[in-house]
């Protein structure tokens, strides 16, 4: 089956740029940018979709694009632009946030009222939860108590934990988290990858259905469990945190149609859309 690509969703981190960690710059991994080029030819619109949460998405732009990878305008995702947008167009219009300005700038851009985690804060929808850690008693007492008052409860990423240059670090919205149902027997509706709910906004901009996308990721148990799952074609690359073994260890339902060594070589691909004559 040769699948019919009109979209490609690219994740950042391992997949199309490695980031160093002390000057906070992007080096574009072998490929990234010949494979952009190459989808542009193809007319295959490009999405880059990381899962990091600390930064709004207009961060990364001119990083990446001083690697050389240039991304269109609003074709950056990150688990809270697609909260935002996602609670957006469910309706929502004023949401308690806890979380830095990674969670409340787009939220903000999305047209949704921020409201500040305070226990004279009033009424609310709905609290999203995100990277921060600047809270304490206050905050987590405000964002349960607007659950016990109505408001459900939405989080960007619950990852118990995240990779960085100095080891494991905590998934500080995902021990918040854990916290809310807790104290509120309610369950936390999560954006970030492995949920689909990314593909819904790719779909968006683009037009794209997820049958009609190549994603693009490092790590088999997200960009490909999220690809799998929305039907999506799914590519694994190896130069991030999983190698070909890895990627090929996942049941077959679950796991990469194709995994390379990196992105050298992506648009020669028998799966890659021929460029019109
Ligand atoms: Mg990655």
């Amino acid at each position: 089956m040769t699948p019919n690509i009109r979209a490609a969703v690219f994740d950042i981190d391992g997949t199309l740029a490695l980031m160093n960690k002390e000057a906070g710059t992007f080096t574009a991994l072998p490929g990234a940018i010949d494979a952009l080029a190459a989808c542009r030819a193809a007319g295959v619109k490009v999405v880059a979709y990381t899962n990091g949460t600390f930064f709004p998405p207009a961060h990364y732009y001119p990083l990446l694009a001083d690697a050389g990878i240039v991304i269109d305008e609003g074709h950056i995702l990150t688990p809270a632009a697609v909260a935002a947008q996602a609670l957006a167009r469910m309706g929502y219009t004023r949401i308690m946030v806890m979380g830095g300005d990674g969670t409340r700038v787009p939220v903000q851009d999305a047209g949704i009222q921020v409201v500040d985690p305070t226990p004279d804060a009033g009424p609310v929808d709905a609290v999203l939860l995100g990277y921060t850690r600047d809270f304490g008693a206050t905050e987590l007492e405000s964002v349960v108590q607007a659950v016990w008052d109505g408001a459900t409860p939405f989080a960007g990423s619950v990852a118990p934990y995240f990779a960085s240059s100095k080891g494991r670090m905590l998934g500080i919205s995902g021990a918040i988290a854990a916290a809310l149902e807790n104290a509120t027997d309610t369950k936390v509706t999560v954006f970030g990858k492995p949920e689909t709910a990314g593909l819904d906004i790719v779909t968006a901009l683009t037009g794209a259905q997820p049958s009609e996308m190549a994603v693009i990721g490092d790590d088999p148990k997200l960009e490909i469990r999220m690809g799998r799952k929305a039907g999506a074609f799914c590519v694994g690359v190896t130069t991030g945190i999983a190698d070909t073994a890895k990627f090929m260890g996942f049941p077959e339902e679950e796991r990469a149609h194709a995994v390379l060594d990196d992105l050298t070589g992506f648009a020669a691909q028998p799966w890659f859309p021929k460029v019109p004559a």
